[in-house]
């Protein structure tokens, strides 16, 4: 006869594998976990509630924004002077796994775009007209 606690560890050990998966899958890395929406580089773009470091797209933390403070839906941790959202920290890891999964946002080069002339491409519409949305 097993004991309750050995019959416990062997459920820790059948089920938490599957757990951690599934749990990794429903984080669902590339979306916010306030909006549900995946994160993109226009309005949802990720940033890091700096003091708590978790991460939601600045859509939702504009909204987050009351009297320049920002309170974490997550660990209802309080940012205080946040002068705009704009000053939190974009979430780069975030931001390069939706840059390097999007077909149309990997063929843009960002290099390029940093060291850009503003007329560098005037004469080349089809770049600007796909492009200029993600220019910086
Ligand atoms: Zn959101
Ligand atoms: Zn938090």
């Amino acid at each position: 006869m097993r004991s309750r606690q050995e019959e416990a560890l062997e459920e820790v050990k059948t089920e938490t594998p599957m757990k951690i998966r599934a749990d990794y899958e429903e984080r669902g890395l590339d979306s916010c976990h306030f909006c549900g929406l995946r994160f993109n580089v226009g309005e949802r773009i990720p940033r890091i509630i700096i003091g708590c470091g978790h991460t939601f797209c600045t859509s939702c933390l504009s909204y987050f924004l009351r009297n320049g403070r920002i309170r974490c839906p997550m660990c209802r941790k309080l940012l205080k002077s946040v002068e705009s959202v704009d000053k939190l920290p974009l979430n780069f890891n975030i931001l390069y796994e939706i840059v390097t999964k999007d077909p149309l946002l990997s063929r843009v080069n960002f290099e390029r775009c940093l060291n850009a002339d503003p007329d560098m491409y005037g004469d080349d519409e089809a770049y600007e007209r796909d492009f200029a949305p993600y220019m910086c």
